[in-house]
């Protein structure tokens, strides 16, 4: 074991395992090494991979109660402990104290949900229509599950996965992003110690993830992939797990649309727009990209959502009095600044609403007004705070313009009432519409995007079928 004050070692079956070679893992608001981590190689990956496939048939076997009550115990855990989580995704992440709290209470309850959702996995028994035959269908853990998570939320991508896959009886091969690998050894830590049994969740870190996975995805012992994070890396998968037709599940990029309609509550719209845009620093997947906002209203959202921006204090997340945190490293922040930058040569204006401070990858808010669609702010994923301002005269053309991209995760619709709402979002092309409200994500909902955001969805009902597979059996009854 390591010396670090956290775990920092890969965990294979049962055993906190350190490797010869390490990474670095750093604090982005003050730029200060937090731990160095073991660096898997590819052949550290496949003895995890061999470790979840012999727990596999143990754990496959257990009854569902049984699965439930580990997950049962993992959420009373993380509960317990919710500022030991929060702290950690606070300093390797960068993201603000209240962020991390929201998204260390949003992971545990993906272990509540899918502990109740253990025991309600239901076949089917029917009749054929012209009686010839019984059909039963049964649903079976897939197997072996290799899940890659992003670094935006360490900690809530990881039991979004793992939750579900321990409910339906597979066992997991987790490789947290290289920035954010301490958040996801701790929470292999809290199903250890809420008594899932070793092979059952494997942790492997590394700095050389294309290599890795792609020992991992062509070892025949992996049965499904759960992978978040980009388009790019999430299409360079599906080409791998082509090879060997695994099952994919790809929570992936998104360039969210949101509208604001005439007649909408401005200040309400403006109060979304805050949760919608900077909820993690704009560093979401659910990101409101660009706003679209009926050109009756649009100076009056542009002037509330500046003052309302620029009233957040940014510092260190790790000091509760902050509420806007560092960007997860200087690369990333660069690059929200090189969109900008681009922006600014196709004319663009942005307005820094407020100071950063000068250490660590901080970042001050941008407002972006009279933006064209079609240009890069409204075609690119920002991924950092910065927020464009497009106006529109009709709604038939804010729809169009909405739905004007490869994406499809969520969009976010502000209408005069609800059920004006609801109308426009059965006209957008995503798997998610927020109505009237900046946030949506839920454990018991299905989270998942349309065209290029993704394959599947997790949470809810549906998120423990992305780890069964079903089986009919045809039988004279
Ligand atoms: P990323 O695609 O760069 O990395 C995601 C994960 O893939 C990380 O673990 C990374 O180490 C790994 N990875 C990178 N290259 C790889 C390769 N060649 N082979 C295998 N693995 C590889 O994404 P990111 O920058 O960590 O996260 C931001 C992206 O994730 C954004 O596009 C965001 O929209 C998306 N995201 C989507 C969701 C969702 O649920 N749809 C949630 C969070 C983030």
């Amino acid at each position: 074991m390591s010396a670090s004050k956290y775990k920092s070692d890969l965990l294979i079956g049962g055993e906190w395992t350190e490797t010869s070679q390490q990474f670095p893992v750093l604090n982005p608001a003050s730029m200060e090494v937090l731990s160095e981590v073991s660096d898997a190689s590819p052949d550290d990956a496949l003895q995890a991979v061999g470790a979840a496939h012999d727990a596999f048939s143990h754990w496959s076997q257990t009854s569902s109660r049984q699965r439930a009550e580990v997950l049962r115990r993992a959420f009373e855990i993380m509960t317990d402990e919710i500022e030991d989580c929060a702290r950690l995704i606070a300093l390797e992440n960068g993201k603000a104290w209240r962020d991390a709290m929201g998204e260390a209470t949003y992971a545990a309850e993906f272990f509540r949900w899918f502990s109740e959702e253990a025991s309600r996995i239901a076949g089917d028994f029917r009749y054929a229509p012209n009686r010839d035959k019984t059909i039963i269908v049964d649903h079976r853990p897939v197997g072996v599950a290799y899940m890659i998570t992003p670094w935006n939320f360490p900690a809530a991508m990881a039991t979004r996965k793992l939750a579900p896959a321990l409910a339906a009886g597979c066992t997991a091969v987790l490789k947290p992003a290289s920035e954010t690998p301490l958040t996801a050894l701790w929470v292999a830590d809290v199903l250890q110690r809420a008594g899932a049994p070793a092979g059952v969740v494997n942790v492997i870190t590394t700095s050389t993830s294309g290599k890795v996975s792609s020992a991992v995805l062509a070892d025949p012992r992996v049965a499904t992939l759960s992978f978040t994070g980009s388009t790019y890396v999430g299409k360079l998968l599906l080409a791998q797990t082509a090879q060997r037709v695994l099952p994919s599940s790809m929570e992936l990029g998104g360039n969210a649309p949101f509208l604001v309609l005439e007649g909408a509550d401005v200040e309400l719209a403006v109060v979304g727009a805050m949760d919608a845009k900077m909820r993690n620093g704009g560093s979401a997947c659910t990101a409101a990209n660009r706003f679209y906002v009926h050109e009756s209203l649009a100076a009056d959202f542009a002037q509330h959502f500046q003052l309302a921006l620029a009233g957040l204090r940014i510092g260190p997340g790790i000091d509760q009095a902050n509420d806007l945190g560092a960007m997860v490293s200087v690369k990333e922040r660069d690059k929200v600044l090189d969109l900008l930058g681009k922006a600014e040569g196709e004319g663009a204006k942005p307005v820094a609403v407020s100071e950063a401070p000068e250490f660590g990858a901080f970042m001050a808010p941008r407002i972006v007004r009279d933006v064209q669609h079609g240009s890069t702010l409204t075609r690119d994923e920002i991924f950092g705070p910065v927020a464009p301002i497009v106006s529109f005269s009709s709604q038939d053309e804010a729809i169009r313009m909405a739905n004007d991209t490869d994406y499809g995760l969520i969009s976010y619709v502000f209408a005069k009432d609800n059920g004006e709402g609801i109308k426009v979002a059965r006209r957008m092309e995503s798997g998610m519409v927020a109505v009237n409200r900046g946030v949506m994500s839920d454990p018991a909902a299905p989270f998942g995007g349309m065209k290029e955001s993704g394959l599947g969805r997790e949470g809810g009902f549906a998120g423990v079928h992305e780890f069964l597979e079903s089986q009919y059996f045809a039988v004279d009854l």
